[in-house]
């Protein structure tokens, strides 16, 4: 049997009982993983004096393959966001999300599976921005006026959204390539091209010519982002695969795990050439860490993602129907489930969850 080597970041708050969970889970499935445990997240800062650590970094590059936690990220000030960098330091420029019903965790339908691919590199995500006040918002609200771009209020914060042929050939391409590997059999591209002519009405413009080298194989449609909510919303069977801009993406991901039970349940990949983190949609829920409420069945599902990519494939399909039996029995719930689905009984705690899974591994 092989040996893989994977980086486990275990994050903030309830990342650190989700990990363990999901370590359990992929343990007890027989696969042979050493993991390579490597710091990151608030805590980090004061250890380390940074909340990604160099030697984090560098373990991913070692092992090519790493699972994390959700990482805090304080709001409005601070330090940038580690998802960001640690996508930028390793050109993971494509995240990837499936969103499926299962049945018995309470979601708004039973029928969705929809996959979203999202950009990630690029987008007002790029992290360009020029303070209020700043000489650098000064000058560029000067450079816009000059231009005849438009004008800005002189004590406006500024974040630049900028959208590539380059980023967006690539991620439209990823979203087809993966239609076709999975066997899905269409690609919707979101936008707001109505509005923004120079970012979104690019991403459009390279969505449909990448759209045509792939016609007879995989169809293509295109959908303007508000209208694409309330579609998602009201009949998301309509959708295979979607592929949005980094913001639009992030969004959209959060409202298609609501569709279907929660937060709890969405797991997610970031992928480039060489390197792939798999991690759950959700972040570090600082009202319930340290309580053993969590519900790892995110992280759990990325894992599985993961062994998919490690070529353990039946190890993972054994983690979802494992996951499946769970639901339909609905004995061990955690509490957000049994909130979304308004079924009776204690809430589960993560480890009777992780100990249900495991004892129900085929
Ligand atoms: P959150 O996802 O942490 O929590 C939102 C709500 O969902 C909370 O009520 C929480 O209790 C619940 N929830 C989330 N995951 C759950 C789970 N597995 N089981 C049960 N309930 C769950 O979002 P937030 O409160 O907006 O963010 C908290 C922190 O996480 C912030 O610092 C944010 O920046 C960070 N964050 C990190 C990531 C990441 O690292 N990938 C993603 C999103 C948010």
């Amino acid at each position: 049997m092989a040996q893989h080597k994977v980086t486990l970041i275990p994050g903030d708050g309830i990342g650190v009982e989700t990990s363990a969970a999901m370590q359990r889970v992929v343990e007890a499935s027989g696969v042979d993983i050493v993991w390579d445990v490597a710091p990151a997240g608030a805590a980090c800062v004061e250890t380390h004096g940074t909340p990604l650590p160099r030697e984090t970094i560098e373990s991913v590059r070692r092992t090519k393959v790493a699972i994390k936690g959700p990482v805090a990220t304080p709001v409005g000030t601070g330090f940038r966001s580690v998802n960001v960098a640690l996508r930028k330091e390793l050109d993971l420029y494509a995240c990837l999300r499936p969103v499926q019903s299962l049945p018995g965790a309470g979601g708004r339908y039973d029928d969705v599976d929809l996959v979203i691919v999202r950009e990630n590199s690029e987008d007002l995500y790029a992290g360009v921005e020029f303070e209020e006040g700043s000489e650098g918002a000064r000058r560029l609200i000067e450079l816009c006026e000059e231009e005849g771009a438009g004008s800005i209020r002189p004590d406006s914060g500024i974040s630049i959204k900028s959208i590539s042929v380059t980023a967006s050939e690539r991620i439209v391409r990823h979203a087809f390539e993966y239609a076709l590997e999975h066997g899905r059999k269409k690609v919707t591209a979101a936008h707001k091209a109505n509005i923004m002519k120079h970012s979104d009405g690019l991403f459009l413009r390279v969505a449909r010519d990448v759209a045509k080298e792939y016609e007879g194989r995989v169809a293509f449609d295109e959908r303007i982002m508000d209208a694409c909510c309330m579609n998602l919303v009201m009949d998301p069977t309509q959708f295979d695969v979607i592929v949005f801009p980094n913001l639009y993406g992030d969004l959209a991901s959060d409202l298609a795990a609501g569709l279907v039970g929660g937060l709890g349940l969405a797991p997610g990949a970031n992928v480039g050439e060489e390197y792939a983190v798999f991690e759950a949609v959700h972040g570090s829920a600082p009202d319930i860490a340290g309580q053993n409420k969590a519900n790892p069945t995110a992280q759990i599902m990325s894992a599985a993602m993961m062994l998919d990519h490690l070529g353990e494939v039946d190890a993972a399909a054994r983690i979802r129907r494992a996951v499946c039996a769970v639901y339909a029995e609905g004995a061990h719930l955690t509490g957000d489930i049994r909130r979304a689905s308004g079924s009776a009984g204690a809430p589960a705690t993560c480890t009777e969850f992780t100990e249900a899974l495991v004892a129900a591994l085929d």
